[in-house]
């Protein structure tokens, strides 16, 4: 896999940064989130480093989405949310600050998770 030095999130992937691992195979790694916007909100990254959605190659894309029902039903089950919003933001002015491709899983409580 294409990993990149000053890239936290390939960091992660490595385990030289520590996270607390929500999912893993071959070509897709999934991780709580550092600042968790509600419980058990969490990151899903490809394996291979991809600056973001415009920027993906061999499939990685197909391969990343491809899991993510899977991981959100592992969410359901393990956090018991009510709700459950899909985030990727693209490029620094959408909001991007890991330029490393990611899909937010952000389980939703009702109004009392405090996101709205
Ligand atoms: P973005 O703003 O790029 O869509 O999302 C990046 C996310 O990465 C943020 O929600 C931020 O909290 C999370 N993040 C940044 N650094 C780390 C880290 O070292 N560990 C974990 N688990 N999450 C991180
Ligand atoms: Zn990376």
């Amino acid at each position: 896999m294409t990993q990149v030095d000053d890239c936290i999130f390939c960091k992660i992937i490595n385990g030289d940064i520590p996270s607390a691992k929500v999912y893993e195979d071959e070509d897709v790694y999934a991780f709580l989130d550092i600042s968790q916007v509600t419980k058990g909100h969490t990151l899903v990254i490809p394996k291979e480093h991809t600056k973001d959605i415009y920027h993906t190659q061999s499939g990685a894309a197909e391969k990343l989405f491809a899991r993510v029902p899977k991981i959100a039903s592992a969410i359901k089950t393990s956090f018991q949310p009510i709700g459950l919003n899909l985030l990727n933001n693209n490029e620094e002015p959408a909001g991007q600050s890991v330029f490393h491709l990611h899909i937010h899983l952000i389980p939703r409580y009702g109004a009392e998770d405090g996101f709205e």
